[in-house]
């Protein structure tokens, strides 16, 4: 239907509805206000009117937070609040303009803020702001952390809220961290925020187990059951006793750590096949392998950064124990390159100067295979 219309009148379509966005958000706020008063988040224990608005709204917490912000604002910025409906502030905009006197600014620090774009406004209010006691300790007050898994642990996600120089020490520890991972990833693609959460994990390891690399062996001994019709690991879903459920990858993984027992199952439950722990790495192999290689064996790699055994060939797709099919890696090249990414060692590489590769997986060791 707006296909006739010129780029002039399609923008001031689009402004005069961000206009009713406003008048509706109006109404909203007077809603949000009169249900404050009946308490209605206790009614349905929801922690917070933002939790109660966010979960019965079903939007962001961003907009949630906003629009109780203004329920409890409005009322005291009248002006601000009629220019919003009269003469065709945003909501936003608005939302903008009360944190700015709430934060000390002068009537015509507000008046010039509408000039600004919203990112010049968010500027003015920090700079604005003072930090008084009665602040501080609210923060203080409502710091926390919280990490939680989905239901079968396949993915955790983790949020809370600091202040702010906890916040920074936190902050500045990860991205250090980070850098450290990016000088060794090189031309690998990851981005900023993926290193960041890499830089989490081997901080968290790091604390578990000291920065060194010991025997290699981050994982311990673990069990993994498996569906025992099918006797291919990578076709079936895995779960880690009393742990995460886990993918082929991660098996395959877990295989060049620490010591694996396998259970089959049937569909049932009962264990038909167990394994010994042999489907470990032998000490005297992985002592030989690092010797051998005495660093990570990737072309350009200088990380000595918890030195690790792999499998060129997977040990699922036949791959042995075999010096020769075991190469030596620093965690970032085993754990995000190799195992997360889903790289590959190329077998035409020189064995002290490795390729990575997204080819097919190499199949068959050079001796020694099963
Ligand atoms: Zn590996
Ligand atoms: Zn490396």
């Amino acid at each position: 239907m707006y296909s006739r219309q010129t780029i002039s009148e399609l923008e001031a379509d689009l402004v005069a509805v961000e206009a009713k966005i406003a008048e509706l958000r109006s109404e909203q706020h007077v809603l949000v206000r009169e249900l404050e008063y009946a308490q209605a988040p206790q009614s349905d224990g929801s922690r917070s009117m933002v939790d109660y608005v966010q979960s019965h709204l079903d939007i962001r917490r961003d907009t949630a937070r906003d629009l109780v912000f203004a329920a409890r604002r409005f009322v005291h910025h009248r002006g601000l609040h009629d220019r919003m409906l009269y003469r065709g502030a945003t909501f936003d905009r608005t939302v903008a303009a009360i944190k700015l006197a709430d934060a000390g600014a002068s009537q015509d620090d507000v008046t010039e803020s509408y000039r600004r774009d919203l990112a010049g406004v968010a500027r003015m209010i920090v700079r604005t702001r003072h930090v008084t006691p009665a602040d501080e300790r609210r923060v203080f007050s409502g710091r926390y952390f919280t990490i939680q898994p989905n239901l079968d642990e396949s993915t955790y996600r983790m949020w809370g809220e600091a202040p702010g120089v906890v916040g920074r020490t936190i902050e500045k520890a990860i991205c250090d961290r980070a850098d450290d991972l990016r000088a060794t990833a090189g031309d690998l693609p990851s981005t900023r925020a993926q290193r960041q959460l890499d830089a989490l994990g081997v901080m968290a390891l790091d604390s578990l187990n000291g920065s060194t690399t010991g025997d290699g062996s981050s994982v311990g001994q673990v069990t993994v059951f498996m569906d025992a019709r099918r006797d291919n690991p990578q076709e079936t879903a895995t779960i880690i006793e009393y742990g995460p459920r886990v993918g082929p990858d991660t098996l395959e993984e877990i295989m060049c750590g620490g010591r694996v027992q396998i259970v089959g199952l049937y569909t049932d439950g009962i264990p038909v096949v167990t394994s010994p722990a042999v489907r470990a790495i032998p000490p005297a192999v992985r002592h030989t392998v690092a010797h051998r290689d005495g660093a990570c064996v990737i072309d350009g790699c200088v990380s000595l950064y918890r030195l690790e055994p792999h499998h060129i060939t997977r040990f699922t797709d036949g791959g042995s124990h075999h010096p020769d099919n075991l190469a030596t890696l620093c965690w970032y090249h085993h754990h995000v390159a190799i195992h997360g990414n889903g790289y590959h060692i190329d077998q035409d590489s020189p064995a002290q100067r490795r390729r990575l590769t997204k080819g097919p997986p190499p199949r068959g060791s050079p001796r020694g295979v099963g």
